[in-house]
């Protein structure tokens, strides 16, 4: 059976470049780039090179990538590295559609004495900036917003809100692993202070990420040990993965405007396709302003998880907008906090898309996935009430 991968979102296939310029780091360039002999010494210039394709990727200076294991590390190293600066300081803000890479160690704070103001978003997940910029206090160390949400794809103006906090003198993070690579970024032009990224959302491995930190922002280590990375992140560096981001990011640099474009239209096909040959669906987040290559949809009145195991059986592999918590199925506190309903929430899709997929594997989604939805709602008696008992 053929594997229809849509659900890049989630991760993505190592591109072949990728992985061919890594295999020689596993193999012949083994050595530890931090050793005094040459065969490992040497290898900090591969390193250093990579370190340059990145920072090429968002226009940072070469100095300003800290490599790191994820995206989440990435993520917590930020949170904590503002909050040590600022020790006086103990009120961040966020937003209620983080990742859990972010959502997850502010809950964890606020446990430990630190106030987290989450801030809501409108029926298509777009930002409220009023509500953000009032709760802004004195005593506001860090504020931490999503580039672009995983979920929907919904993107935030985040250059505009480091703009405005830069002047309160506030450390402005964001979370932009679903960003880097799908559209251009240039942390030049802003006033971002830090960024995160992680390499498997860009067809470089899992197990690498990096974490920007503008010149000048005061910066405490997540990782204490050795003095790799200049003593901000110790542990001695996946050099084969790091050279697998470095490829990456120079390939998605290379292409990233005109696969955009294709991706979009590939996306917006499947996106039309689909609501318009299935009735009581509707797309999820704003469409105007999205990720390229991502679309979440709702199919009301059953349940995602259900549709997800019919398009496994034809090799379809996407996400759902609900996770299987303690046994109920619980959906995303994303959709929840756009205040989708129940009914439309549980049964929520998302498909994400990249370079490798093809108008045929659109077609073959479009072929399979009305039929299911037809199924599955023939034996859902929440449908039946809705359509009036028929
Ligand atoms: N942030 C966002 C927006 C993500 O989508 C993800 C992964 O899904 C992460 C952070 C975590 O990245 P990683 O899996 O590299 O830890």
């Amino acid at each position: 059976m053929k594997t229809v991968y849509v659900d890049n979102n989630a991760t993505t296939k190592v591109d072949p470049e990728v992985l061919e310029a890594m295999l020689p780091y596993f193999s012949e360039y083994y050595g530890n780039p931090s050793s005094m002999h040459s065969f490992g010494g040497q290898l900090g210039r591969k390193m250093e090179d990579a370190r340059a394709e990145i920072a090429g990727l968002i226009n940072a200076q070469p100095n300003e990538i800290i490599f790191t294991s994820c995206g989440t590390e990435s993520d917590n190293t930020a949170i904590l590295s503002a909050l040590a600066s600022r020790p006086d300081k103990k009120h961040i803000i966020t937003t209620r559609v983080e990742h859990p890479a972010i959502k997850n160690i502010c809950e964890h704070l606020s446990q430990k004495g630190y106030r987290v103001t989450f801030v809501p978003v409108d029926g298509r997940g777009r930002l409220d900036l009023d509500y953000l910029y009032d709760r802004l206090d004195d005593n506001t160390v860090v504020v931490s917003i999503m580039w672009a949400n995983n979920e929907t794809g919904v993107i935030f103006p985040v250059e505009e809100i480091a703009e405005t906090l830069s002047e309160k003198n506030i450390i402005f993070h964001t979370d932009a692993v679903q960003a880097v690579g799908k559209i251009p970024i240039d942390v030049s032009r802003t006033q971002i202070d830090m960024l995160s990224l992680s390499g498997h959302k860009l067809h470089a491995p899992k197990g690498i990420g990096a974490l920007y930190v503008r010149k000048g922002t005061r910066f405490s280590p997540f990782l204490i040990g050795g003095h790799q990375e200049g003593g901000r992140r110790g542990g001695t560096e996946n050099l084969a993965s790091i050279v697998g981001l470095g490829k990456a990011c120079e390939l998605a640099q290379k292409n990233i405007n005109e696969e955009g474009i294709e991706v979009a239209k590939l996306r917006d096909r499947l996106e039309i396709e689909l609501t318009t040959r299935i009735p009581r669906s509707i797309v999820n987040g704003d469409r105007e302003n999205r990720l390229p290559g991502t679309t979440n949809i709702s199919f009301e009145y059953i349940e995602g998880e259900a549709i997800l195991l019919m398009m496994n059986e034809f090799g379809i592999c996407a996400s759902s907008g609900s996770a299987c918590t303690s046994g109920s199925l619980e959906p995303s506190h994303v959709l929840r906090a756009m205040g989708v309903p129940y009914t439309a929430a549980h049964g929520s899709i998302r498909f994400s898309l990249c370079r490798y997929n093809t108008n045929d594997e659109i077609d073959y989604i479009i072929e399979k996935l009305p039929p299911i939805i037809e199924r599955l709602r023939e034996m859902s008696p929440f449908w039946k009430e809705a359509v009036g008992g028929n």
